[in-house]
């Protein structure tokens, strides 16, 4: 079980806060990275994760009780503490915008991505929880467009703030998920979540190979698999991929 003491390591800058958390492992039982810039920030597949100034950059390191093949779930436990975050900050300035759950690992506001996590196991015992928020910047010039807390006309925390708040959900949360099993936390990232009941494309990394299949998202299953209704009714189980919506 998590407990609600982290213990906050900060930097100025450091090249990613993944990296910065690997190692420090084994320092302390549950400890969280604080950065305020990175040189390297990265989201999945080794993509640039933009570091913008002001900015949230943390990575959450523990040591999971569940066993290591379930630990897929604890992105989405992450995505709902996220979520409660930026939540917070919209009501605090009477901001009634919708956030939206986009599989496997984003949060979404009007449909732009306003944060991303990531995360990476470490001898099969330790969870590096990356998440970044963004909080006064967004990068321009992605491919889909980007937003932030201070676009939408949310009140602005500082990082640190909304880190302590982050940790304090994400220990929330972590317990639900230990003490009464995925189906809560699948429930409330489903009632929120893009594209769901909608056409997508999604696209599958099979080592150097590129595969894009196209269906209808119906379901996120008991592993966080997304469930994917092939044109001849077959469903598939889709486990890491990217997603995309088809709007014809
Ligand atoms: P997507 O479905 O958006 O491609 P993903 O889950 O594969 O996302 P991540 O691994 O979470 O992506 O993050 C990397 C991608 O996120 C980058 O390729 C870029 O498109 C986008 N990105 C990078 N920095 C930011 C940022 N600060 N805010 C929002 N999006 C970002």
């Amino acid at each position: 079980m998590l407990t609600e003491r982290w213990k906050i390591y900060t930097y100025q800058t450091v090249e990613s806060t993944m990296d910065q958390a690997a190692q420090l492992i084994g320092q302390e039982d549950q400890f969280a990275i604080l950065a305020y810039d990175q040189t390297k920030g990265r989201g999945r597949y080794n993509r640039k994760w933009g570091s913008l100034a002001g900015n949230l950059y943390t990575t959450l390191a523990f040591k999971p009780s569940q066993p290591c093949h379930t630990w897929g779930q604890i992105s989405f436990v992450a995505a709902l503490a996220v979520g409660e975050v930026i939540q917070h900050y919209l009501s605090k300035s009477q901001n009634s915008q919708k956030i939206n759950y986009k599989w496997p690992n984003d949060l979404l506001i009007a449909g732009h991505k306003v944060s991303g996590i990531l995360l990476e196991i470490i001898d099969s015992s330790w969870l590096l929880v990356g998440v970044g928020i963004n909080l006064q910047n967004s990068p321009v010039g992605l491919q889909y467009i980007a937003t932030s807390l201070k676009e939408v006309g949310g009140e602005v925390p500082l990082p640190g703030e909304a880190l302590s708040l982050l940790t304090a959900h994400f220990t929330v949360k972590m317990n639900i998920l230990e003490t009464k099993g995925f189906s809560e936390i699948r429930a409330i990232w489903l009632k929120a979540a893009a594209c769901l009941g909608e056409g997508i494309e999604v696209t599958l990394r099979k080592k150097e190979m590129i595969e894009k299949i196209r269906g209808k998202f119906i379901d996120l299953d008991e592993e966080g698999r997304l469930l994917l209704e092939l044109p001849n009714k077959e469903v598939k189980k889709i486990s890491a991929g990217d997603i995309f919506l088809l709007w014809d």
